[in-house]
């Protein structure tokens, strides 16, 4: 642990506003007031964008891209200048990682071990793409020439959660700019402001002003806005499931506007009992579920456990469960990170307790976290002797809640990890390679993991859902692709 990495949350500056043009905008009117996870204090007011600052928004990254020739020019300088974006955010690391760290649920030692490196390097990995993805030659008649000739949209709208505020318009973003794109986007109201930064970043990294604008606000008001505005040319979401599906209705609505859709999940982690190592797949296991508090889209949330390793298992997770170390954001010697909101807990709670009333008992935790303040914390729970039909088992919890559902055999463990609506992830664990292959085949995913859990580092995998876990895909070659539209040609000689 590095306990230099600590800081005084009243030293970060908070820039607080919509990001237009270049420029930090004030707003009027409405505002939302903006609290620290870590201890509930107030951070700021975030201002609303209405319909016309939403405007002002798009209409302004629509001529920066035309005008900038971002979309046009030589796609090794979009590459130069990509790649300067991503220098120029880890020359700024440590301002940017107090501030997501101070403003979000994310640790300080996480936020400076992976939200600021991956969100500098997912810039450079997109930048790699401008130069790489030319289209295509059709095989079409001798007499003919056929082309396929990817375009970029222009102006794509990118709506982020409140978890990994960065990281995740990073994604958007980067994939959104290599493809020749200008972005608007908006951060979610619980964690507005590292995004703010970032813009800032860019701009002073050299990229064109209004290539990057921000709009700050609710989902009713400035996102609803956001989706409707004609001169979107796409979508870029990611969020719950219920929002998804408005979002849909909304690009329904205002022009039938594509989409890319990161939605809820409540993915499995199946364990069967010739794993070698219990030790490591607990590992696996409490990682997946205890990272950021569960607050993670791609949470391992139900542990479906083989009957011959379901006590030694549990008894590796518990002691990993009780042994968290929770605090304020701001201290590095906090490696657990609090709920994003009261809220939120309560809601995790509520599910919780609804859980246990239907017959499940919790083998640790099963309440809000006594001793931290005024922070919103929730102890690391596991609750067994849960069926299909109890609340935690299906609804997304968003907090630290593992259910645990034992089975005998292999069939009975494949059907047990498919989840009747979500289709984020799984993990499969087991020694034999058939059977990894078997379950991998059979459970209805986005990404199955197989003796791990997590993506690497390198971006190189899409991710995406399968069913209600979301449409299209983040990362990987997709993503790029996903952000453009392509021209079909056919020359006649
Ligand atoms: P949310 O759906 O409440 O909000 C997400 C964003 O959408 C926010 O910026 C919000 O202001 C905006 N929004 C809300 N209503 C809107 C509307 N009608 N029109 C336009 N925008 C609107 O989600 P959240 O609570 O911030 O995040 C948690 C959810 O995100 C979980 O369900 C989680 O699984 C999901 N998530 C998924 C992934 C993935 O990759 N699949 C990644 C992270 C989070």
């Amino acid at each position: 642990m590095d306990t230099a990495l600590s800081f005084d949350p009243a030293a970060v500056r908070i820039p607080s506003g919509h990001f237009i043009d270049g420029e930090l905008v004030m707003g009027a009117g409405e505002t939302i007031a903006v609290a620290r996870p870590s201890d509930a204090s107030g951070i700021a007011d975030l201002p609303i964008a209405d319909a016309a600052t939403v405007d002002r928004a798009v209409e302004n990254a629509a001529e920066a891209q035309r005008a900038s020739g971002w979309g046009t020019m030589a796609p090794r300088e979009r590459a130069r200048l990509m790649r300067r974006f991503a220098d120029h955010i880890e020359a700024n690391g440590v301002e940017l990682g107090r501030l997501e760290a101070l403003s979000s649920t994310r640790p300080i030692t996480d936020a400076m071990a992976y939200d600021v490196p991956s969100t500098a390097e997912a810039f450079r990995f997109f930048a790699e793409y401008c130069d790489k993805l030319g289209g295509e030659v059709a095989a079409t008649r001798h007499e003919h020439l056929g082309l396929v000739v990817s375009e970029p949209y222009g102006v794509v709208a990118a709506i982020t959660p409140w978890n990994f505020p960065l990281s995740m318009v990073s994604w958007k973003a980067g994939a959104a700019m290599a493809a020749g794109n200008a972005v608007v986007v908006k951060p979610s109201e619980m964690t507005p402001f590292s995004t703010v930064r970032l813009a800032e970043l860019a701009v002073e990294a050299g990229l064109p002003a209004g290539l990057f604008n921000v709009v700050q606000g609710d989902g009713r008001t400035t996102g609803d806005a956001l989706c409707r505005h004609p001169r979107i040319g796409k979508i870029s979401f990611t969020g719950s499931t219920a929002t998804g599906a408005a979002i849909m209705a909304a690009s329904a609505a205002s022009g039938v506007k594509p989409l890319t859709l990161e939605l809820g999940g409540k993915s499995p982690q199946l364990v069967f009992a010739d794993i070698p190592d219990i030790d490591r797949t607990a590992g696996h296991v409490a990682g997946s579920i205890l990272y950021n508090a569960g607050q993670v889209c791609v949470a391992g949330s139900r542990l479906i456990v083989e009957a011959g390793v379901h006590d030694a298992l549990l008894a590796n997770l518990v002691k990993r469960f009780e042994a968290v170390r929770p605090g304020v954001t701001w201290n590095a010697a906090t490696g657990f990170a609090p709920i994003v909101s009261r809220r939120q807990m309560e809601r995790i709670d509520d599910i919780v307790q609804r859980t246990l009333k239907a017959g499940a008992t919790a083998l640790t935790g099963g309440r809000p976290m006594a001793g931290q303040g005024d922070g919103a914390f929730y102890e690391p729970t596991i609750l067994i002797g849960v069926t299909p039909d109890m609340p935690a088992a299906h609804e997304e919890i968003f907090g630290p809640v593992l259910t645990v559902q034992s089975f005998h055999g292999e069939a009975e463990g494949i059907a047990l990890a498919d989840h009747p609506d979500y289709g984020l992830c799984a993990g499969v664990h087991t020694a034999d390679l058939g059977r990894a292959m078997r379950a991998m085949r059979a459970v209805q995913a986005g990404t199955v993991w197989i003796n791990r859990y997590g993506r690497t580092a390198d971006f190189v995998i899409p991710t995406g859902g399968f069913k209600r876990s979301g449409i299209g895909k983040d990362l990987g070659r997709e993503a790029v692709i996903a952000n453009l539209r392509h021209k079909s040609v056919l020359i006649e000689f």
